[in-house]
């Protein structure tokens, strides 16, 4: 079974928007054992339109497109399909209700135009919109959805359902198993870990990523037993490199860990900038355990409200071992971080370059610090020593239990 997506919107191709949709897609097609011929982008122009339709009909069994489902002038998508199919446009009066009343709970007036949004071909199946206004419809091996992400996402999942089942219900669906290590050169990972592939139905590859390496597992749904004895084996090799798997976040890790033991956190940081106290504050709920963030990025803001010792700072530098862990010391809940580097591109010595980033972590009386020479730029410095500090802090939680 193979496909092919088309990506409709001027915006994507003059780059005012990415193309995000086709990511998403792709992901949910892969699991299902789809696979993709192309991704074609086109912009809101009737005829480009049909004749990217005409392509992928050529040569896939199903075509998906995404974007200009909408009402306005320039949304095109159902007019192509119309004529490529050549069919008249009809009105369910269930979903044309179903609209208006949507349209009512909003406080908005439905224009004539807004007819457009519920028509489709004649035989075409809707695909409900539980969070916009267009449902997604489905014929001749066609589908078509709305651009607006958080729609696809809802309706997706639902036709992948829905097409499988009717039509290729003996696909093999495909089984991904992603574990998110860091701190272990991709040579060495390699070196420890591909002895336990033995298995010629199970693929692995290795994504590099700001934040650490992906070992990717690849296999159909049937060898997911095999898959899950290969990652036992990968635990107990490099274990401690481990940060998490498939979608999970080491935030949220810490969130549950901090929940367990009931202790408080609070950051003072440097170089991140208020990064840490963000990605902390995106975790839901984690206003019971999280106190304060606090932008510690002068030396006196680091004396005056750390109280760490004006002398160590003269003496070892703001971007030490002793001034990250005062740092840290210097916070009043149970566990304490604290970042301080040179996240560049100005500022690095011989002996201090660029990269260069302290981490202190106060486990209740216990204070430690980790060095990083992190490469990249301003930002990725600085997003990695956010993901790292979570990271440390995480591994030192879990060693506790
Ligand atoms: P609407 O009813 O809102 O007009 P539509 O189906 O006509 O929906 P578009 O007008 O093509 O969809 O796109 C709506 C919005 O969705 C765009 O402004 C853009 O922000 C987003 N969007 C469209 N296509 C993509 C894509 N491929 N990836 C990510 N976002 C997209
Ligand atoms: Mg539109």
């Amino acid at each position: 079974m193979r496909c092919t997506l088309i990506l409709v919107g001027t915006e994507l191709l003059n780059g005012a928007t990415l193309d995000t949709n086709s990511v998403f897609m792709a992901e949910e097609l892969n699991k299902a054992g789809i696979k993709i011929d192309y991704k074609l982008t086109v912009g809101d122009t009737l005829e480009k339109i049909e004749n990217a339709i005409k392509f992928a009909k050529s040569t896939s069994d199903l075509v998906i497109l995404s974007g200009g489902l909408g009402a306005t002038d320039d949304d095109l998508t159902k007019e192509a399909i119309r004529r490529f199919l050549n069919k008249k446009f009809i009105v369910d009066e269930v979903e044309l209700e179903e609209i208006k009343e949507k349209f009512k709970k909003l406080n908005i007036q439905f224009l004539n135009k807004n007819l457009k949004e519920v028509e489709k071909p004649e035989g075409a199946i809707s695909i409900k919109n539980d969070v916009g206004m267009a449902p997604a419809f489905f014929i001749d091996g066609i589908a078509a959805f709305p651009g607006v992400p958080k729609e696809l996402y809802n309706m997706f999942p639902k036709f992948i359902k829905f097409y499988t089942d009717k039509f290729c219900p003996n696909l093999d669906p495909i089984y991904i198993k992603d574990i998110i290590v860091s701190g272990i050169p991709e040579s060495i990972l390699e070196e420890k870990i591909k002895e336990f592939f033995t298995e010629p139905n199970i693929e692995y590859e290795f994504l590099v990523k700001d934040y650490g390496i992906i070992v990717r597992m690849q296999t159909s749904d049937r060898y997911k037993n095999t898959v899950e004895k290969i990652k036992e084996k990968i635990y107990n090799s490099i274990g401690n490199y481990i940060l998490a798997e498939d979608q999970e976040k080491v935030e949220d890790k810490i969130f549950n860990l901090l929940k367990k033991k009931k202790y408080t956190l609070s950051v003072a940081e440097s170089c991140t900038g208020g990064m840490l106290s963000s990605t902390i504050v995106s975790v839901p709920g984690i206003s019971q355990f999280f106190k304060e963030g606090l932008i510690t990025y002068s030396n006196e803001s680091k004396i005056n409200r750390l109280k760490v010792n004006k002398n160590l700072i003269e003496k070892y530098g703001a971007v030490s071992k002793e001034v990250a862990e005062e740092m840290a010391a210097g916070l009043k809940t149970d566990i304490g971080i604290s970042t301080t580097g040179i996240a560049g591109p100005e500022g690095g010595t011989k002996d201090k370059p660029v990269g260069l980033v302290y981490i202190g972590i106060k486990v209740k009386e216990k204070v430690l610090s980790f060095k990083f020479n992190f490469i990249g730029d301003r930002e990725k410095i600085r997003k990695k020593a956010v993901l790292h500090s979570l990271f440390e802090l995480y591994k030192i939680l879990e060693e506790d239990e």
